[in-house]
């Protein structure tokens, strides 16, 4: 957890660890989801075939594998309820999230 925030002499020309989604690298393309991550609520984006979160070290070959649409718990009359990524209807300050976990409109 120790971030290098001095530029080293020798490696003054090996910078760029600075953002999480490298935008021009072609080699590494990381594509935005409708999904956010169930542990952290970041963004899932797709990469490789697979999905990452932009946040934390979650990955998995589906979005639901690690996103809030994979999230299941026990209602009342032991239904199950099932949780679902949407976009933000209350995006703000507060929330700037662009989706987040809300509960899907039909138990399952
Ligand atoms: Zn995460
Ligand atoms: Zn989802």
């Amino acid at each position: 957890m120790s971030a290098a925030l001095a530029v080293c002499p020798a490696a003054a020309g090996n910078t760029g660890a600075s953002s999480p989604v490298p935008a021009n690298d072609a080699a590494i393309l990381y594509r935005r989801t409708a999904h956010v991550c169930r542990t952290c609520l970041g963004p899932v984006m797709e990469h490789g075939g697979g999905y990452v979160c932009a946040v934390c070290d979650a990955s998995g070959a589906t979005p639901s594998s690690i996103c809030g649409c994979g999230i299941k718990v026990q209602g009342p009359g032991g239904r199950r309820r099932l949780f679902a990524c949407t976009p933000n209807p209350a995006r703000g300050p507060a929330s700037p999230s662009g989706y987040v976990i809300t509960f899907a409109p039909e138990a399952i």
